[in-house]
């Protein structure tokens, strides 16, 4: 029978224990901490649960005559088992994600379904008279193989279906479940969390996620403050320091997580718990008051969301709208892109959603980090294929895409970004696809905006330098600060070894936000900007006092960043800005910026 989850916060009076069995003689073992990123905020303190997508292990084992019924009914539990593992998920990506999404899981389920493979697996067991593990894996090894050696790419990750539940059946048959362990309450631990993974675990009672690489502007990262779950990345070792059922507090505002967490540590951390939530409590009744300083200087504070469900939340939150909706979100667990039918569907139901609130689609940003198809391989793949760049060289899936936009556009309240821009000439190509797929729209005689208002990410640093002439093609500006630090400085966003030097206040960073805000403004462009650091208690005086017009923030610290907005002079927020950009280092920088804010906001809790 499956061991029961640990409660939370276990004490006892010798220390922390790790089991259940409070007659056993306890040594308080060491504490560990692990210093990682802090990724999304709140503590969390509970079992770890280890999650390793490695493939388990099978031996060859002769069997007797007698034991091949018990290795067939051993195959059928485990079936059973997969089927309603499986079953659980795909009701839960069904409404996470939409059933297109979700089909992946019904296909995974034909497969354990499927008569003439299992007649066959059982048929080997009888005459070949080896267990029941080793017969599974090779007989689905080779439908994987003959898939894989098609030359369609469809088939090859039909293959890497297929693998997946042939490891499922073998856990099962090993009595090692995967996701039904999370039926308690968990602490994810993972070499890394694909946004997919992350998605499907909050299903759960998930406390937390802690993950060995990964940086703050991971998606997965997004989704986990999206999803309101604390979590830390870019712990290196925590895969290899604990296991399955190991007590851990975790530390989403400091990124730290405490292995065997001793009564002080524990009592600090509900201390810290405590304080957040109190400064949380204060901003209940702000949702409904206006981002404004107190000179009246009104800033759009709104949302960025990758899912239609997530609106809701952001309007109760007091969204102004949504100043980032990631679009790629939709090929999660997909291995096509999805309809023009099906994408206006989405971005209809968050149009209607969010309005008369303004809603930015941001095209469908893959590479990178995001989404690369299976298989695809690039030694650089953020300097690579990716963005914008995909998009044109898929002109008739970025006709779809524009054209499911523009239908969402009736209510003239949808806007449209491009990724990745990098030069002028790719402002007016894309614009060209606009006009293509109003033309389009029009011969078909469909409604849309036809003003529709067409912005760009600033991400580049080419972008930055060429931010007025990019002005003058464009309505609007929004500043993707992650990606801008990574290019700027030269710092893989997602790289742990170099997490120190991917530094938001870093001076270089402050003056191209004022140059690219400048550019705009020449035009009476609006600028916004939607990277994380337009989230960070830090940055809000700056980013204001800097002339941003817009912050687009994850939902969950709207709240916390209108509260500071609320407490300046849009004049003083100026002058503050002004001394930044006189200062060298990012130190000294964060520095006058933490002064300035427990100066005004002594209750705010600004722990690094
Ligand atoms: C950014 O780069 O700042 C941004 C908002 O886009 P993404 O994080 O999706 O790359
Ligand atoms: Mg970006």
């Amino acid at each position: 029978m499956r061991k029961q989850p640990l409660q939370p916060l276990l004490i006892s009076s010798k220390g922390v224990s790790t089991n259940n069995n409070m007659d056993a003689p306890q040594t308080p073992a060491q504490e560990i901490l692990l210093k990682g990123i802090a990724a999304a905020p709140g503590i969390a303190i509970g079992p770890v649960y280890l999650y390793s997508k490695k493939a388990p292990q099978v031996e060859i084992k002769a069997i007797a005559d007698a034991e091949v019924e018990s290795e067939i009914q051993r195959l059928r539990t485990a079936n059973v088992r997969s089927e309603k593992e499986l079953q659980k998920i795909l009701n839960f990506a069904e409404q996470r994600l939409g059933s297109e999404n979700a089909k992946i899981f019904e296909a995974q389920i034909m497969i354990l379904n499927d008569a003439i493979l299992m007649g066959t697996i059982e048929k080997r067991i009888a005459q070949e008279l080896k267990n029941v593990e080793y017969i599974v894996s090779d007989e689905i090894s080779k439908y994987k193989r003959l898939m894989l050696a098609a030359s369609d790419e469809y088939m090859h990750e039909r293959a890497h279906d297929v693998e997946d539940v042939m490891n499922r059946i073998i856990r099962n048959i090993h009595d090692q479940k995967l996701y039904s362990k999370l039926e308690g309450q968990s602490i994810i631990v993972s070499e890394t969390l694909a946004p997919a993974d992350t998605v499907i675990f909050s299903r759960n009672q998930i406390l937390g996620y802690a993950t060995d690489l990964g940086g703050t502007t991971s998606h997965a990262a997004l989704l986990s403050r999206s999803l309101k779950i604390p979590a830390v990345v870019g712990l290196r070792t925590a895969t290899k320091n604990l296991h399955t059922g190991d007590l851990i507090a975790l530390d989403g505002y400091a990124g730290i997580i405490a292995i065997n967490p001793t009564e002080e540590t524990l009592a600090a951390l509900h201390r810290k718990s405590q304080r957040f939530r109190e400064f949380e409590e204060q901003l209940i009744d702000i949702a409904g008051l206006g981002a404004e300083t107190l000179d009246h200087k009104h800033i759009e504070l709104s949302s960025n969301i990758e899912y239609p469900e997530e609106i809701e939340f952001a309007r109760l939150q007091g969204s102004a709208g949504i100043g980032l909706y990631r679009t790629e979100s939709q090929l999660i667990g997909r291995s096509s892109y999805p309809t023009e039918d099906e994408q206006f569907e989405t971005y209809k139901r968050v149009a209607e959603g969010i309005s008369p609130q303004p809603v930015i689609f941001r095209t469908f940003d893959v590479g990178g980090d995001k989404l690369a198809p299976d298989g695809y391989h690039e030694d650089n793949p953020f300097l690579g294929w990716r963005g914008i760049r995909v998009s044109f060289d898929r002109p008739e899936l970025f006709l779809e895409q524009l054209r499911a936009i523009l239908r969402a556009s009736v209510r003239r309240n949808v806007r449209i970004m491009f990724p990745m821009i990098t030069r002028v000439s790719e402002v007016r190509k894309a614009k060209e696809f606009v006009k293509q797929a109003k033309a389009d729209l029009h011969a078909r005689g469909i409604p849309f905006d036809q003003k529709i208002k067409i912005g760009v990410m600033i991400e580049v640093p080419a972008a930055v330098v060429m931010a007025e002439e990019i002005a003058a093609e464009v309505d609007f500006f929004s500043i993707g600060s992650n990606d801008l630090i990574q290019y700027l400085l030269a710092v893989d966003r997602d790289n742990t070894s170099v997490a120190p030097l991917y530094q938001q206040f870093n001076p270089a960073v402050l003056r191209s936000i004022k140059m690219v805000v400048e550019a705009g403004h020449k035009r009476n462009h609006w600028v916004g900007i939607c990277g994380e650091m337009a989230g960070d208690p830090i940055a809000t005086v700056l980013l204001v006092g800097l002339g941003m017009d817009e912050l687009s923030v994850v939902p969950i610290v709207l709240p916390e960043i209108k509260k500071i907005i609320r407490s300046i002079k849009y004049k003083d927020a100026k002058r503050i800005a002004d001394k930044v950009l006189t200062l060298t280092t990012e130190d000294e920088i964060k520095e006058y910026l933490a002064s300035v804010i427990k100066e005004r906001l002594p209750d705010l809790p600004l722990e690094a």
